[in-house]
């Protein structure tokens, strides 16, 4: 028989959904409407340069909820906003190993938007399984840096 990661280290590594992606016009706005909803208000605030993206993220039981506003022309939230409209962006999975998940998809064959892990909001290093290789989906893989 092949020698192949079994399904139970699959699911060990990848832990849970650590967060929910919601591309928002205007994340002032936005940061209001979620308020009402979730009956408190977001945690924090912070923009990622790389990313042109300014975020707010709620902490909604185990899992976050991250706002995404586009605060440059170009960054993918402009692009996803113009081509789609607001709505549910990404799925996070927080995982052990980023490095080692990454490689372990690319070797399932599935495709990144870019070929190296990076930092992303909240203290994170992510990645991006691109959504042609994952049913429509842009699932991000996240690791707290210690
Ligand atoms: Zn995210």
């Amino acid at each position: 028989m092949k020698n192949t990661p079994s399904r139970g280290i699959f699911f060990v590594l990848m832990k849970k959904i650590e967060h929910i992606g919601i591309a928002v016009k205007d994340l002032k706005l936005a940061n209001e409407v979620f308020e009402k909803i979730f009956g408190k208000s977001h945690y924090k605030v912070e923009k990622v340069e790389s990313e042109g993206v300014s975020t707010s993220f709620f902490q909604v039981g185990e899992t976050k909820i991250e706002l995404l506003e586009a605060v440059t022309k170009d960054s993918a939230i402009a692009k996803y906003i113009e081509n789609r409209a607001e709505g549910i962006h990404h799925l996070a999975v927080e995982v052990d190993d980023i490095h080692a998940e990454m490689k372990r998809l690319k070797s399932e064959g599935f495709q990144f938007t870019r070929d190296e892990v990076f930092k992303g909001a909240d203290n994170k290093l992510v990645c991006f399984i691109h959504p042609r290789t994952a049913n429509g989906v842009l699932i991000e893989l996240c690791q707290e840096i210690k």
